[in-house]
């Protein structure tokens, strides 16, 4: 064993996929102090800036001490305290769902939403892209586990008229490392026109798309018979920490009854749900800081079009630049880093080999100059290593 992991790391540093962790010494926010040096970041999915907000903050503090920090218990025990309860019902009041039930983490969401609506003898497709959670949880459903083309809802009709039991279809609602939307309009009707199931991971959409932030499910107007199970997550554009399932009663009682992640797990803390909970006061009823976030988009692109750098087909807060191999985006990531700018560089296992990555994201809290100090630092770069 111990030759082993010894083994494995050497190979994962010669491949330059090796990975290691950054600490951080200061909150959330473009501005931030970095292994004890200022940097500039633009790789948080804090994309309302709402990570290191006086409100969430409050909210926290508050709840914290009428509640003390642990809730003691899963929410099928003693842990489902008010504070929960009361963020499910703001967010199915939000999603426009009848219910929403609080997981403590996305990635468990996704495990035990899946693996609690198909089983043996069920179809579960999904899009090539899905995040690693979404995969996680076909695997190990035990249902039949099948991947469509990326977005190709023709192929995905194909393997749907083909498919055998329950049919459940999973896509992210935008795409974690590409920043692009699913075509969910088309990928419903597919659904109806199959009897299947869609079930939407929407950790990048929810909170920044659609008129009031509700998302994804908002900005192509599917309802809940159209996109029955509505997963997002609360440690991005929230700014806290969390995630949830939004959707018909029975789903949510089904999930309560059958989803072992969220049966056999501690519940959050009940002061983290009090500060996503003004989180989502702040996402429905500011809408300027959405309005805020998209003209930093356009600058982004305009400029970077200018330079001639490979963007990707993306209006969202993620806008990768196309780098190519894993070797060549760490060279431009550490080139940032020494022109004060802090992007990851992404690299297989999380993208696919040859399609290396800086994955850029702005936030509500970015300024335009801030936007413009990383394009001058992209121009260096570009001139540096090409
Ligand atoms: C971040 C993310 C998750 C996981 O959510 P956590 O709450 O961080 O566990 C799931 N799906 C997608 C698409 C994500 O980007």
């Amino acid at each position: 064993m111990k030759q082993r992991l010894a083994a494995r790391l050497a190979e994962r540093r010669a491949q330059h996929l090796y990975r290691r962790r950054r600490e951080v010494q200061s909150a959330q926010q473009p501005a931030l102090n970095v292994d004890g040096k200022p940097l500039l970041g633009f790789c948080s999915n804090d994309y309302l800036g709402l990570a290191n907000h006086p409100r969430l903050i409050e909210a926290f503090t508050q709840a914290a001490s009428r509640y003390g920090v642990g809730s003691g218990a899963s929410h099928l025990v003693c842990g489902h305290s008010h504070e929960h309860h009361a963020l499910e019902q703001a967010l199915a009041d939000y999603t426009g769902r009848e219910r929403a039930l609080l997981f403590s983490t996305g990635y468990m969401a996704n495990l035990g939403t899946i693996a609690a609506l198909v089983e043996s003898g069920d179809t579960v497709l999904q899009d090539k892209l899905n995040h690693a959670s979404l995969l996680d949880g076909g695997l190990a459903s035990g249902a039949k586990f099948s991947r469509y083309l990326h977005n190709d809802v023709a192929q995905l009709g194909k393997k749907l008229a083909a498919a055998s039991g329950e049919k459940l279809v999973v896509t992210d609602g935008v795409f974690s490392m590409d920043g692009d939307l699913a075509p969910l309009d088309q990928i419903a009707a597919v659904c109806a026109q199959h009897n299947a199931w869609l079930m939407v991971d929407d950790a990048h959409g929810f909170g920044v798309l659609g008129e009031t932030g509700a998302g994804s499910a908002e900005y192509f107007g599917l309802n809940s018979e159209q996109l029955p199970v509505y997963m997002a997550t609360l440690g991005k554009a929230i700014g806290s920490f969390g995630a949830f399932v939004a959707g018909s009663e029975a789903l949510i009682e089904n999930l309560i009854q059958f989803a072992r992640p969220y049966i056999y797990t501690t519940a959050l803390p009940p002061a983290v749900a009090a500060a996503s909970c003004a989180a989502l006061a702040l996402a429905r009823n500011e809408p300027e800081r959405r309005q805020h976030l998209n003209q930093l988009i356009v600058r982004f692109r305009t400029g970077a079009a200018s330079l001639d750098l490979d963007l990707m087909d993306s209006f969202t807060a993620i806008q990768p630049i196309r780098i190519g191999d894993a070797d060549t985006a760490l060279r431009w990531s550490q080139a940032l880093e020494q022109q004060g700018i802090w992007v990851g560089a992404i690299r297989p296992p999380t993208v696919p080999a040859g399609s290396s990555r800086l994955r850029i994201t702005l936030t509500a809290a970015h300024t335009a100059q801030q936007v413009d100090q990383l394009l001058d630092a992209l121009a260096h770069v570009q001139r540096a290593l090409t």
